[in-house]
């Protein structure tokens, strides 16, 4: 099966995710100028102000989990079965995501994850996409 070796699968959540140097990932939101609301994904116009002064800002790579399920059907491309859940950052941020590197019985309501990339599924010409998603919390040191 491993008679080439391709470039990392592209992102498919465009602003929203930035790969550093080291492969390490970071989500980007916003922050409101005004009130100091953050919002992910990244949006013009605040939510609770309504201002349109917004920046850019990396958010922190880990979390916790503040729900989950697995989905079994999902739009022609995604790979199922996966599980969504929501994220809970430090900076009040609740981000929608994969959850991946662990099985449903795995997870626990309030279990600290962190933030990865992961292979997600396939575009119309089979080619794997990737994006950002969030797995069980490793030790630190611990890359595998
Ligand atoms: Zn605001």
């Amino acid at each position: 099966m491993a008679e080439t070796v391709h470039a990392e699968p592209p992102l498919i959540a465009g602003e929203a995710v930035r790969v550093g140097e080291d492969g390490r990932p970071t989500l980007i939101g916003s922050v409101c100028s005004d009130c100091a609301t953050r919002v992910f994904p990244p949006v013009p116009l605040c939510p609770e102000c309504m201002r349109e002064d917004m920046a850019q800002v990396a958010l922190g790579r880990s979390g916790r989990l503040y729900s989950y399920c697995t989905v079994h059907v999902a739009p022609r491309g995604w790979s199922v079965p996966y599980i969504a859940g929501y994220v809970d950052l430090p900076e009040g941020v609740r981000v929608f995501t994969h959850v991946v590197d662990a099985a449903e019985e795995q997870l626990s309501m309030e279990m600290e994850v962190e933030l990865t990339t992961a292979v997600l599924g396939n575009d119309a010409d089979g080619e794997a996409f990737s994006s950002y998603a969030f797995r069980p919390r490793r030790p630190e040191g611990d890359d595998a």
